[in-house]
């Protein structure tokens, strides 16, 4: 599982890293940063819950 991120799409609002900021963590320059884009299988539910969680559908997961 493999998280990838459409920075073109971000907006910075966060939800993401609300949901998951183990993973995901909005910078000062207004995109968010994925902390560590290979998780583990188990985390996929709070991936998932997080990717689904945007807005802008900046985010989603590869297998
Ligand atoms: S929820 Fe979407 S728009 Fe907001 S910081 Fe995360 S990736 Fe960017």
């Amino acid at each position: 599982m493999r998280i990838v991120v459409d920075r073109d799409r971000c907006e910075g609002l966060g939800m993401c890293e609300a949901m998951a900021h183990e993973y995901f963590e909005v910078g000062e320059d207004g995109y968010v940063t994925v902390l560590d884009d290979t998780p583990p299988e188990a985390k996929r539910a709070e991936i998932q819950a997080a990717v689904d969680a945007c807005p802008v559908a900046a985010l989603s997961l590869r297998d």
